[in-house]
């Protein structure tokens, strides 16, 4: 959703990496922004991106970081309300392989199957390996598009 200082969700993205950057990681790199739709009834469109950084910090350390950033951005005050979060940062992998403890779990459990986290992704680290099925980011992506692309396909054939 839009900020109240930073803007458009777009604009979020972009000042989150600079948080991510004044908070001591190094962003190796930055995924372009790639809009998404939303899965529910709203017409907003989410802002997705990815980024690699390079941190001596434990996972859940980053953790803690990223979610503290997330406080930063995400709680605005409209005169005496909190708002909803506007920003959700999220590890997918990380150079140690899989790694998971009660409130951590890497990779991310779900983004196998989520095109706004492979997009941008893949666009970064396109050769980096899912260490539970052994294929890469790109391989991930391809394989979600050929799975939306499938059924259309089957049907053409079966005629
Ligand atoms: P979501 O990211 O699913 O929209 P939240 O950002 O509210 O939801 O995160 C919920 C919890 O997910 C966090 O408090 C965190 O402990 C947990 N979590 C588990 N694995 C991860 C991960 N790989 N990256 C970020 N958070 C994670
Ligand atoms: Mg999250």
């Amino acid at each position: 959703m839009r900020h109240a200082r930073h803007g458009l969700p777009r604009a979020v993205l972009v000042a989150a990496v600079a948080a991510l950057d004044a908070a001591g990681l190094a962003v190796l790199a930055t995924a372009p922004v790639l809009a998404s739709a939303p899965l529910g009834p709203s017409r907003r469109l989410y802002a997705n991106g990815a980024v690699v950084v390079e941190t001596p910090l434990a996972p859940r350390a980053l953790l803690a970081l990223l979610q503290a950033i997330e406080h930063d951005f995400g709680r605005v005050r409209r005169g005496r309300r909190w708002g909803a979060r506007t920003l959700d940062l999220d590890l997918v992998l990380w150079s140690g392989g899989a790694w998971s403890d009660a409130a951590l779990t890497i990779p991310h459990p779900a983004f196998r199957e989520r095109a706004f986290v492979l997009g941008p992704a893949a666009r970064i680290a396109r050769d980096w390996r899912d260490p539970l099925t052994g294929l890469t980011l790109g391989q991930l992506r391809a394989r979600l598009t050929r799975t939306t692309r499938a059924p259309s396909a089957a049907r053409r054939r079966a005629r």
